[in-house]
């Protein structure tokens, strides 16, 4: 898929399930028959479950034709964990997830339906859970609720009380092909060469990969424009740079790859696919606190059409001019809060 096929480049546009290998092929047919109620999805740390989970409660709440979109207003509240039929327990300060945090999801859930599809219970990692959550958990998967999907994931199967492991189906989530990995950082806005070079560290897992490409941007000419960008704190300053970027083509285009890539990272960070600690460039590391995950999708959405100006031969100053403006009034926003 290409980036931007889904209108923000953003992360549905850049998972392509079907090529990922035959336990993502079929968990996603499965759930889409609505095969199980209870599924526990066990791969290593990094390959995107959480992810994948996400998407799974995407598909049924999008309302777009081509699902999920990850743009419309349903995917939105969903990604953005306003969607009051996904629930999504991780744990918080690292510490151990209660049972009181479970039992106030299993409440909530099976009390409302807000709306008439399935509702959603996600929780990573499983293995993260006290016995005690891991028992009341297990109530639920023993006397299933109608319309309850309840997607588990671990990193460490064997770390799972066998009694959970034996209600769910278990998919095993592996490392991706090369070719997908391949497929899915070109879309991100990566450059070729860097890509195919991280490959073979990044065994297949996109966490991995992307800590390496991270890395490895520290040193590009673009960072110190995205650093200007990301950074702007006045009107000047947004005119300054966009007076630069304005006879610069070829550096307007990478800075544009670079703002791209920097958020995209935000993005995974802040959907927990990358650990902060693995990103060293301070911008994005702010980006990911500040944004929520709509604001920066919205900045995504912003960048692909900047690009999109740019190639209908639209005035490229004022394009940029507008982004940057965006990027300032959000920076504003989060100094006021
Ligand atoms: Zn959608």
């Amino acid at each position: 898929m290409q980036s931007g096929e889904t209108g923000t480049g953003a992360m549905p546009a850049f998972l392509d399930y079907h090529r990922l290998g035959a336990g993502y092929a079929l968990l996603w047919n499965s759930a889409a028959n609505g095969g199980m109620h209870a599924y526990l999805l066990a791969g290593p740390k990094g390959v995107g479950k959480l992810t994948f989970a996400r998407m799974l409660a995407l598909r049924d709440f999008c309302t777009s034709v081509k699902k999920p979109c990850g743009i419309c207003d349903a995917c939105r509240r969903v990604v953005s964990g306003s969607e009051p039929d996904v629930m999504l327990l991780t744990p918080q300060d690292d510490k151990a997830i209660p049972i009181e945090r479970v039992r106030q999801a299993i409440a909530r859930i099976s009390q409302h339906s807000f709306g008439s599809g399935n509702r959603f219970v996600i929780i990573e990692p499983v293995e993260k859970m006290t016995a005690a959550a891991q028992n009341c958990l297990l109530k639920s998967l023993e006397e299933p609720i109608a319309n309850v999907v309840f997607l588990l994931i671990t990193h460490e199967p064997s770390a799972v009380l066998g009694t959970i492991a034996s209600r769910c189906a278990m998919v095993k989530l592996p490392p991706w092909p090369d070719e997908a990995l391949t497929a899915a950082l070109l879309s991100l806005g990566f450059e070729k060469a860097p890509v195919q070079a991280c490959l073979p560290r990044a065994g297949g897992n996109i966490a991995q990969a992307l800590t390496i490409l991270a890395a490895g941007a520290q040193d590009s000419d673009a960072v110190a424009l995205v650093h200007r960008a990301l950074t702007v704190r006045s009107d000047a300053d947004v005119v300054a740079l966009s007076l630069q970027l304005k006879d610069d083509r070829a550096g307007a285009e990478q800075a544009l790859t670079a703002i791209e890539q920097s958020l995209h990272i935000a993005l995974l960070i802040r959907t927990g696919i990358l650990p902060a600690q693995s990103v060293q460039d301070a911008d994005t590391i702010s980006f990911s606190k500040h944004a929520s995950e709509s604001e920066l999708t919205d900045f995504l959405t912003a960048v692909f059409q900047t690009r999109q100006r740019r190639q209908n031969q639209v005035n490229w100053q004022a394009s940029i001019d507008r982004l940057l403006m965006k990027i300032l009034e959000a920076k504003t926003r989060w100094q006021q809060s």
